[in-house]
């Protein structure tokens, strides 16, 4: 079934726009970010809304809202639909009224990046694309692996040896093989690359090709970006279009945060709800990027190197899009300390039993932090977004034997076959 009312990209450095029938991944005129936009006045009302409710449980009832336009093209593992527990230990620990937990490390590769991955590969399908490349902290070479296997596609992935406070990307890359991905892995940090040149190269490297950059950022594949937002309409379905005081998520690269005021906003416009909620973002270890230019009141992301020192990639890609979706939010962001995070997995764990990866407890972190500062009340309603599982997967580790190297200068060299 096609889509009825076209959504269309629009440029938000130049405004210049493009129907999202065109395969832009970046603005043709002056390569700025493109944002997906909706004919949302058309789509606004009662009936839209309550015939999403009859709809079952995950993220693709949403399709309206989404830049797919074929439905036959969309190719889906079961992700989004995730559950939002009412929290009952820990929100006893803190005080806390109102706690819900949005456990997006239920989806089926353990983390929210299979929404924007399937978004991602349903679009590959409808632009009649083979070929994806990807680079990938874990996370989403781990769900593109998985979603290139269902969709008969063939997949690149590069990550890094080692990425500070994210774990071992390696280990996510272990059931990656399985799924029949060419997986490399780079010792970027230690060259004169930096990670956000990294997703550029792979970004340059499949436009030039015609593959498709399946990148979780909007600056690199402004379709699969929108799946992230699903989660927004998700919490506000679940509570009955309520919509809670704050929402409290890792930033990451900034994508997720983004894209969850994007669907708020969305959400508004089409008079779902009838407010909007507080942001609040949290970033550890090096990755502290938005959080600092936030408290220095600064316009852009910098990499920051006077104080995170040489291991501080530019990673937050969609930086400047998370701080200006906090600010707008009127929250705040905050960059947290990696005992901190550590200390908030035992406990997320302890008390509600759910095993969260590092940057999945940063939301939860980040809260106990706010709540000791006064930036977050007793009485006040809080989501907490839990955006990846912790995964073991000794078993198969064994696995990783056959992950090959490759050096970023030799990334423009990469062929179909995977060969150098
Ligand atoms: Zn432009």
């Amino acid at each position: 079934m096609n889509k009825q009312i076209l959504p269309f990209m629009e440029c938000i450095n130049c405004q210049n726009i493009h129907s999202v029938e065109e395969e832009y991944y970046i603005c043709p005129r002056c390569k700025g970010t493109l944002e997906i936009k909706y004919d949302l006045e058309t789509l606004s009302g009662s009936s839209f809304r309550n015939e999403i409710l009859m709809r079952p449980r995950g993220m693709w009832k949403y399709f309206e809202v989404l830049p797919v336009l074929d439905k036959k093209n969309i190719r889906t593992l079961g992700e989004g639909g995730t559950p939002l527990f009412k929290s009952q230990r820990l929100a006893k620990d803190l005080d806390l009224a109102n706690l819900f937990l949005k456990n997006d490390g239920l989806n089926p590769t353990g983390s929210f990046k299979d929404r924007q991955v399937s978004v991602g590969v349903s679009k590959a399908i409808e632009f009649d694309r083979k070929v994806v490349g990807v680079t990938s902290t874990g996370n989403v070479g781990y769900a593109s692996a998985a979603y290139s296997a269902l969709a008969d596609l063939k997949c690149h992935i590069v990550i890094w040896s080692k990425m500070n406070g994210l774990g071992d990307p390696s280990v996510k890359m272990a059931p990656a093989l399985l799924f029949g991905a060419n997986v490399k892995q780079t010792p970027s940090i230690d060259s004169s690359f930096f990670a956000r040149d990294s997703y550029l190269l792979m970004r340059d490297l499949c436009i030039k090709k015609g593959w498709v950059p399946l990148i979780s950022a909007r600056c690199i594949n402004p379709f699969a970006e929108e799946g992230a937002k699903t989660i927004a309409y998700e919490i506000c379905e679940d509570r009955n279009w309520n919509v809670p005081d704050w929402v409290c998520v890792p930033i990451g690269g900034g994508g997720l945060i983004s894209e969850l005021w994007k669907g708020f906003l969305e959400m508004k416009t089409l008079d779902f709800i009838d407010d909007l909620p507080k942001l609040a973002g949290f970033q550890s270890g090096s990755f502290q990027h938005v959080a600092l230019a936030f408290q220095r009141q600064m316009k852009t992301v910098e990499p920051l190197y006077d104080i995170l020192g040489k291991d501080a990639p530019a990673y937050s890609l969609d930086g400047e899009q998370a701080l200006m979706s906090i600010r707008e939010s009127k929250g705040f962001a905050e960059a947290l300390s990696t005992s901190e995070v550590e200390e908030t997995q035992k406990l997320l764990a302890r008390k509600e039993g759910i095993l969260a990866e590092p940057m999945g407890a940063w939301g939860v972190a980040g809260l106990i932090s706010a709540m000791d500062k006064g930036k977050i009340q007793a009485d006040e309603t809080v989501i907490v977004c839990i955006t990846g599982k912790n995964i073991d997967y000794t078993s198969i580790l064994l696995e990783n034997r056959k992950i090959g190297s490759i050096r970023l200068e030799d990334l423009k060299n990469l062929d179909e076959g995977g060969k150098i």
